[in-house]
């Protein structure tokens, strides 16, 4: 496959047009039009010549939007974002009163088999390059810019895939994303979020980039914990928790805990206790989100006396915790639920599925 260019560093580009005989400042034009979330036919100042033979040796965006979902509800849009290959991920939009958040997606798919997620049904299909998840950004930024208003200010991984398990990938794209020359979006507006890959949150607590990180726990025993997610075994509470204490310390920044509410599973106010128990010491906030159907597992939210019972009893334990704010439900959902009921259609209609 060409090479992409959204994956160079304005520097790597520089090399890449000299070996092509273009000079540095043709490289610095392109670089300012990628950031722009332009593919080559948008390159205007570009003459036409230099367009085609750019276009023969290379690629320009990595991921376009596909199809697009807007909520009626509350504005919150979900896109289908194509990639090169054909293969299909899914980015969600949401408009907050701090600015607009985007949520990407790391890889095709995922390994991790989370017992609620979408994602992960088919395990994973490939990694995303950094351009790829760069592009998710550059095209919708583009799509909600306003003048010199940028339209993404935040940006979450939390789409499909385990960032962690694309460790070197995301690092990059990271670096990409915050580059003062490109779109600059500070890594303090962003969150990264795993499922508790120990090896890989340390190694990030050494780059110190500044980021929030999210672990996705929604269980407070290593029993439950199991039961729900297969990470758990690799990696049990006794070795996450600590991870995440020496990653508050080494970087100042305190941990965010997702917390999926599953009726049955998770929500007993013992659990409640459970979790308080196991974050005391810990600088932290608990995201409460009561867990999106997936109906090929049978999981359901707790009604909304459970979920006002369990904040509550964490509260009074005085653990930090927020209720997520649930977007876009109406639209298809958390995780990996966009992505599927396309490759569903897309098998009933008898179309080759990405
Ligand atoms: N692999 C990473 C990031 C992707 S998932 C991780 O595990 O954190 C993003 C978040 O959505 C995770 O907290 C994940 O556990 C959660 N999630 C997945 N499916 C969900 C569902 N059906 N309902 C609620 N949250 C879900």
């Amino acid at each position: 496959m060409k090479p992409l260019l959204t994956d160079y560093t304005l520097a790597e580009l520089e090399d890449l047009f000299g070996q092509l005989g273009e000079p540095a400042f043709r490289a610095r034009q392109v670089y300012g039009f990628l950031q722009k979330g332009l593919d080559f036919e948008g390159m205007a100042n570009i003459g036409k010549a230099l367009r085609e033979k750019l276009e023969a040796n290379a690629a320009a965006q990595g991921a376009s939007i596909c199809k697009t979902l807007v909520s009626p509800l509350d504005g919150t849009e979900k896109y289908l974002f194509a990639l090169r290959d054909g293969n299909i991920v899914e980015g969600v939009f949401m408009r907050y009163h701090y600015g607009n958040t985007l949520c990407i997606s790391t890889q095709v798919g995922c390994r991790m088999g989370c017992a609620f997620c979408a994602s992960t049904l088919e395990g994973c299909v490939r990694d995303l390059s950094p351009g790829e998840m760069l592009s998710e950004v550059l095209t919708v930024d583009a799509l909600h810019r306003q003048g010199d208003k940028r339209g993404v200010t935040n940006v979450v991984l939390m789409g499909s895939g385990e960032p962690l398990d694309n460790y070197a990938n995301v690092l990059k794209f990271l670096r990409l994303l915050s580059a003062p020359e490109g779109i600059c979006i500070s890594l303090r507006n962003v969150s990264l979020s795993t499922c508790g890959l120990v090896d890989g949150i340390d190694r990030l607590a050494e780059e110190n980039l500044g980021l929030t990180l999210s672990i996705s726990l929604h269980a407070p025993t290593n029993e439950q914990r199991s039961a729900l997610m297969p990470v758990n075994r690799r990696w049990p509470l006794e070795q996450l928790l600590p991870a995440c204490k020496r990653y508050e310390q080494r970087t100042g920044r305190r941990i965010v805990f997702e917390y999926a509410l599953i009726e049955g599973k998770n929500t007993d106010l013992r659990d409640a206790e459970r979790l308080a128990a196991l974050v005391r010491g810990l600088r932290c906030h608990v995201n409460l989100i009561p867990v999106n159907l997936v109906k090929e597992r049978g999981l359901h939210p707790p009604k909304q006396a459970g979920i006002e019972a369990f904040e509550q009893r964490l509260k009074e334990l005085h653990v930090s915790v927020t209720r997520r704010r649930e977007m876009g439900d109406d639209i298809g959902g958390a995780c990996g639920q966009l992505r599927r009921s396309h490759l569903e259609q897309s098998a009933k209609n008898g179309s080759p599925t990405p």
